[in-house]
């Protein structure tokens, strides 16, 4: 009777071991997917995901905006068109959406956000999306 408790014991032993492993293994990979996605810091100090303005897909560090930036390049204020980032131009991934973060519709394949781009003194530039093709058209 002893030795069948002894069993007992170590199962549960082992068990809980597993079980252990398993989460820390599952914490551990969870943290490497957070490293791998670009973080910035916000207007009031906390630090957020960089995410894509049409489709708000966090991106990873070696995911990047399809942009263009106008001439001339030595104004404080440059235009700037956003076409997108890998998960929603040239091609839609499923479950993806592109809306504009100003008039909250449909941005089409072949249209883009216009911003703003504001090359400050201390180096750090700051974007303000104005609108896209079909909304900041429509202002003007
Ligand atoms: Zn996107
Ligand atoms: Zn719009």
């Amino acid at each position: 009777m002893e030795y069948f408790f002894l069993f007992i014991a170590v199962v549960i032993l082992v068990l809980g071991f597993m079980i252990f492993s398993r989460l820390s293994l599952k914490f551990g990979s969870g943290k490497r997917e957070n490293e791998i996605f670009r973080k910035q810091k916000t207007e009031d100090g906390k630090v957020d995901f960089v995410r894509c303005p049409l489709c708000n897909t966090p991106l990873a560090k070696n995911e990047d905006m399809f942009s263009r930036i106008y001439r001339p390049m030595n104004t404080p204020d440059q235009r700037m068109t956003v076409h997108g980032c890998p998960h929603c131009y040239p091609k839609l991934e499923a479950g993806v959406k592109r809306i504009c973060p100003v008039c909250r519709k449909d941005v089409p394949m072949d249209g883009e956000l216009i911003a703003r781009l504001f090359n400050r003194t201390e180096g750090k530039k700051h974007v303000m999306i104005t609108g896209c093709t079909v909304c900041y058209a429509k202002k003007k």
